[in-house]
C-alpha cells in the first residue's frame, strides 16, 4: 500500500531518519516531528530540500498537527537508548504515554494508519525464550529501566484501547535491537560503543561475564518490517520485528574487533541492573502476516555500519573532503 503522507515522530532519530527516507523513496510526502532531545540534526540534513520533506520542531507531550492531511502516522518519538532514558525518566514516560496520546488523536482526527514502535523490552529480562507476541514478559515496574519499559508498555495499552474504543486503525510493532548508520557513537548501546572503541583502538568494554545474548536486526530490515506493518491495514498485532539470530556480548564484541581490523582487546565492566539475559525474538507472526523475515546477515550489516562510522571520523578530519556518501548519506554497501 502507498501512503500519500505520512508524520513520523522521532524522524530525526536513529530508526525515524531512516524510515523518512524510505518512505520519500517510495514516493510519500514526510512531516518529521521531533524535539531533537535525543537526535543529531544532522541524521536529516540529507532530506531537507527533498520535495515532500518537511521538518516541524515539536514536541509529541504537547498536543499537535500537520497539514495536509495524513493518512500514516509512524509513532516513533522517545528516547531509546539506555543513557538517554536514564538521564531523561520523565521525558521518557511522558513521551510514552502524552506523547503516544496525542499522536494517536492525529491519527484519529485525520482517519490515518499509526504504528507504534514499541520495543522488546516490554519482555523485560524474559522467563521465556524466544519470545513470542504472547509472552507478557517479566519488568521490574520500579528500576532504573522501567521509565522506558513501562512507557512502552503504556503506549502498548494506550494504542489497543484507541483502536478498540474509537476504531482508529492503530497497530504495534515490537521492535528488537537495531543497528546500522547514524547510530551516535556515545549513545551507549553495544553495537555503536563496540565500534567506536575498536576504530580507536581501545579496550572493548563487556558487561558481565558478556555471555548475555542479543538479537541485532540491520535497520533496513526493520524499516522494510515497519513499512509491512503499516502496509497491514487492520492489523493490530503487536507484531515482533527483530532478527532470530542469537549473539553473546563477547562475540559480538569479538566480531567487531575482526570486522574492523583492529588491535582492541575485550575489557569486562560491570553489568547494569535489570539487564535482561536474554533476547530473541519469535517471529512467526512477522512471517506469517506481514511476509517479513530478516534478510541481512550481521556480518554484512555490521561491516556496512563500521564504513559508515570511519566515513564520519574522516569527514571530522576533513570537513571540506568531497562527499563520497550514498545520496542518502549512507555510504554504499560494498
Ligand atoms: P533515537 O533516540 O535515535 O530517536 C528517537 C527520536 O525521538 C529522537 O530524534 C528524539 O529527538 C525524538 N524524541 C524524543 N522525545 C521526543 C518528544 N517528546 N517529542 C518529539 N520528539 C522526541 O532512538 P531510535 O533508536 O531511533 O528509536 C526510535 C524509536 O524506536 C523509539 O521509539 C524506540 O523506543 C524504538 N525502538 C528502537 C530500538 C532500537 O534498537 N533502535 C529498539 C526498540 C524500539
Amino acid at each position: 500500500m502507498r501512503y500519500q503522507h505520512a508524520v513520523v515522530t522521532g524522524g530525526a532519530g536513529f530508526v525515524g531518519s531512516h524510515l523518512c527516507a524510505e518512505l520519500l523513496d517510495r514516493g510519500t510526502a514526510v512531516t518529521c516531528v521531533d524535539d531533537l532531545s535525543t537526535a543529531d540534526p544532522r541524521n536529516v540534513t540529507h532530506l531537507e530540500g527533498r520535495p515532500g520533506f518537511t521538518m516541524v520542531e515539536a514536541d509529541v507531550r504537547e498536543p499537535f498537527d500537520v497539514t495536509p492531511q495524513a493518512d500514516l502516522v509512524l509513532h516513533f518519538a522517545s528516547p531509546a537508548s539506555p543513557a538517554d532514558y536514564l538521564r531523561l525518566p520523565v521525558h521518557t514516560l511522558e513521551t510514552g504515554s502524552l506523547g503516544t496520546r496525542n499522536a494517536l488523536a492525529l491519527a484519529r482526527r485525520h482517519g490515518a494508519r499509526f504504528v507504534l514502535a514499541s520495543t522488546s523490552e516490554v519482555y523485560g529480562d524474559p522467563r521465556e525464550h524466544p519470545q513470542p507476541e504472547t509472552y507478557w514478559g517479566h519488568v521490574n515496574p520500579v528500576g532504573p529501566r522501567s521509565v522506558y519499559d513501562e512507557a512502552k508498555r503504556f503506549g502498548e495499552a494506550l494504542t489497543m484501547a484507541e483502536a478498540q474504543a474509537n476504531g482508529t486503525d492503530a497497530g504495534i510493532v515490537r521492535l528488537f535491537n537495531t543497528y546500522g548508520s547514524r547510530m551516535r557513537g556515545h549513545d551507549g548501546r553495544a553495537v555503536p560503543t563496540f565500534i567506536r572503541q575498536a576504530l580507536a583502538g581501545e579496550p572493548l568494554t563487556v558487561a558481565g561475564d558478556g555471555r548475555q545474548t542479543r538479537s541485532l536486526t540491520y535497520v533496513d530490515d526493520t524499516v522494510r518490517g515497519v513499512l509491512a506493518m503499516a502496509g497491514a491495514a487492520g492489523l493490530r498485532g503487536p507484531v515482533n520485528i527483530g532478527n532470530p539470530d542469537e549473539i553473546t556480548m563477547v562475540d559480538l564484541a569479538r566480531t567487531v574487533i575482526r570486522l574492523a581490523g583492529s588491535r582492541s582487546t575485550v575489557r569486562y565492566i560491570e553489568r547494569p541492573e535489570d539487564d535482561p539475559t536474554v533476547r530473541c525474538p519469535d517471529i512467526a507472526l512477522a512471517r506469517e502476516r506481514l511476509g517479513w523475515e530478516p534478510r541481512v546477515r550481521a556480518a554484512e550489516g555490521l561491516a556496512r555500519t563500521i564504513a559508515w562510522f570511519r566515513e564520519q571520523e574522516a569527514d571530522a578530519a576533513a570537513p571540506a573532503r568531497a562527499d563520497t556518501a550514498g545520496r542518502d548519506g549512507v555510504p554504499k554497501a560494498a
